[in-house]
């Protein structure tokens, strides 16, 4: 698509946005293992939860911009599904500088997902967020995935230069100082039940806990096993949208081999907020990625996850 020909709106302020913040009392890390092993138990074979000291994620195979998961952890759901159906709302263009401000957290380091800053490539695209930003340094790793065309499911990537931290339409992120520290450690292999991993961690928190939110961030390692992500289709279609199974028209589902990598968030339960309780994107050292939905090959997936809880789960717009 030609850029120059289209006029775009410029980043909202998420600073005059609605924002609701709720102030979280999470439970230690080990009370969390524990409480989630019964039902992690029932969808998968092997399981094991426990609370570690969290490995570089600086290195293979995260690549991330910031060693750990710690310090004034924040877990933000911005946007939500009204900005897509009935009709693509691209004033719904956000900039993800704000949460300095909205989270005062110095240095700040984001990870989730999110969609593609559209007005960047034209196009729309699935969005690993991964922005460290310390006093006036920012390190941009994130990492963009488009497909060749509409009717082409050919996946490509693309690192965003580091002045680029717009996204679009909406985002689950967690933020905190990117400092080691214990996480928690999450293992299960070979699926026997029908959820997905970051669905049945989700209902394994919202079993134990109920209404009391839990919301956790960080990243998921997949060694064994393919997966099954979406990548949005380059141009969603200006004509309205009437329910989820029309957007599904303008995906494209792929499979992906391992090893593959996921940044995102769980949060145990909704308080009336339309959040979406789990959303994870994945990539690669190769030119796929994409929005993670389940493992296709259950008797050989396995996935480690590491986490931290957040002290504050906000809302936004
Ligand atoms: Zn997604």
């Amino acid at each position: 698509m030609d850029t120059k020909s289209c006029t775009f709106p410029s980043a909202l302020d998420m600073n005059k946005l609605p924002i609701v913040r709720i102030k979280l009392n999470p439970p230690p890390l080990r009370c969390i293992a524990e409480a989630i092993l019964p039902g992690l138990l029932e969808n998968f074979e092997n399981v094991s939860a426990e609370v570690v000291q969290c490995p570089d994620l600086t290195q293979p195979p995260f690549n991330l911009t910031s060693e750990g998961l710690c310090g004034d952890e924040n877990v933000l759901d911005i946007g939500d599904i009204t900005n897509l159906i009935p009709s693509i709302k691209r004033e719904k263009l956000y900039n993800v500088k704000d949460l300095k401000q909205i989270t005062g957290s110095d240095p700040l380091v984001i990870i989730g997902a999110c969609g593609g800053p559209y007005p960047f490539f034209g196009a729309d695209s699935e969005c690993v967020k991964n922005v460290k930003m310390a006093g006036d340094c920012v390190e941009n790793g994130t990492h963009i995935y488009m497909t060749k065309s509409d009717d082409n499911t050919e996946c490509y990537h693309k690192s965003l230069p580091v002045d680029e931290m717009r996204f679009s339409l909406l985002a689950n992120l967690f933020t905190s100082n990117g400092i080691k520290g214990e996480v928690l450690k999450i293992v299960c292999e070979v699926r026997k039940g029908p959820l997905n991993f970051s669905t049945c961690i989700s209902e394994a928190l919202a079993k134990h806990f109920g209404d009391e939110i839990i919301a956790l961030g960080g990243v998921i390692l997949m060694e064994n096993g393919k997966v099954k992500v979406h990548i949005v289709k380059p141009s969603l279609p200006k004509i309205p949208m009437k329910s989820k199974i029309e957007l599904d028209n303008w995906l494209h589902f792929i499979e992906l081999s391992p090893p593959l990598v996921g940044v995102g968030c769980i949060v145990s339960h909704d308080p009336g907020l339309n959040l979406r309780l789990q959303h994870f994107h994945l990539y690669t050292d190769r030119n796929d990625g994409g929005h993670y939905h389940d493992d296709t090959e259950p008797k050989t997936i396995k996935y480690t996850g590491y986490f931290n809880v957040s002290k504050q789960f906000i809302k936004i717009d």
